[in-house]
């Protein structure tokens, strides 16, 4: 009988593993301990004739790659997002492209708060004062933050996390809700009288704080860009916790030291893991190293999902979170 073969891009959490040879899958995962360049994944898919490949936000997996391994049936992203995967083309091959859409979404919305809430606190800014020795008493005058409640988020795609942030904003922290999306949220409407805004411009107008959830599309690179940032508040901040190419980071840098905002918290970057020049000198913007979802729950329950799609995939079924 044909021992059925996946391929693994990077180390993920045992759990995952265990569950495809539990199966009596032959697994090869990667032995760096780095993302793959496309060049290496192709030669790596060329080894051998692999029936399933789970891939990670960082494995671009375009036409090129997906001729070069013609046995595969699935490609299983770890990740929430899937913009590393040519859909598309992997549709009009017939194979499959799954998600995680359940690993870590509570989490991204966790790490979003984090965000709002070190800029609006000031916490990395103090942090910083503190360990340099500068307090030197009880002062009225430093380190005005900014209150949230009462005040307006703008959440610009309200899709799962987007609406965990919403209602996080307005059970905590009593805020509003303004946001846009390409359909509407009636639940978000319904239960926390959340206002919609038929285009982003509206949101920027009018929100305090504007949070970033929608996935990257050729419709949403660069959602945030040099023409819509002035629309901001200048006390306003930017949280973006979703792709970085959909804020054109240079424009970002541009109206951060022009002051036309506040600030911004961002754990995803537009060339990363490299940070648009003149980012990471601003004392007004919190930056991770794209972490939304690291949890260990979150890794454990991604590498599950993604393990459980390939099995669904290779046992003759249709995966749970097919993303078409
Ligand atoms: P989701 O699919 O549940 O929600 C996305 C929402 O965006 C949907 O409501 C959709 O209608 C909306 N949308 C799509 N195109 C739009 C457009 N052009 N304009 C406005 N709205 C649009 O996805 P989700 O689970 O909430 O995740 C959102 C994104 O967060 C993911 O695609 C992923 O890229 C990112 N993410 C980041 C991390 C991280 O570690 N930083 C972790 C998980 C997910």
């Amino acid at each position: 009988m044909h021992m059925k073969k996946v391929f693994i891009t990077r180390q993920i959490p045992e759990v995952g593993i265990k569950m495809l040879t539990d199966k009596g899958y032959q697994v090869t995962v990667s032995s760096k301990d780095r993302p793959l360049s496309k060049k290496e994944i192709i030669k790596a898919l060329k080894k051998d004739s692999y029936d399933a490949v789970l891939t990670l936000l960082t494995d671009p997996i375009d036409k090129e790659v997906l001729e070069a391994a013609p046995t595969v049936k699935i490609f299983a992203n770890y990740a929430i997002g899937f913009n590393n995967i040519d859909v598309e083309e992997a549709k009009k091959r017939g194979i499959f492209v799954t998600n995680t859409p359940g690993g870590g979404a509570d989490r991204v919305a966790e790490h979003t708060w984090a965000l709002i809430l070190a800029l609006t606190c000031r916490v990395v800014e103090a942090d910083l004062y503190m360990r340099k020795g500068k307090f030197n008493g009880w002062n009225p005058m430093i380190f005005h933050g900014t209150k949230l409640a009462g005040k307006m988020l703008g959440i610009i795609g309200t899709g799962r996390i987007g609406a965990d942030v919403a209602h996080r904003a307005v059970n905590g922290f009593g805020m509003k809700i303004a946001y846009y999306d390409v359909k509407r949220n009636d639940d978000l409407e319904k239960n926390y009288q959340a206002v919609f805004c038929a285009t982003p411009e509206e949101v920027l107008r009018q929100a305090d704080v504007v949070s970033i959830h929608v996935p990257l599309l050729p419709s949403t690179h660069h959602l945030i860009n040099a023409n819509r940032l002035p629309l901001m508040k200048k006390t306003a901040y930017l949280i973006n916790t979703s792709r970085g190419q959909v804020v054109d980071e240079v424009a970002l840098v541009d109206a951060l030291k022009a002051g036309a905002i506040a600030g911004a918290g961002l754990d995803v970057f537009e060339f990363e893991p490299k940070l648009a020049k003149g980012l990471a000198k601003l004392s007004n913007v919190v930056l991770t190293p794209h972490i939304a979802s690291g949890t260990a729950e979150a890794r454990h329950e991604m590498a599950v999902l993604s393990a459980q799609n390939i099995i669904d995939t290779l046992e003759g079924g249709r995966p749970t979170n097919l993303v078409y």
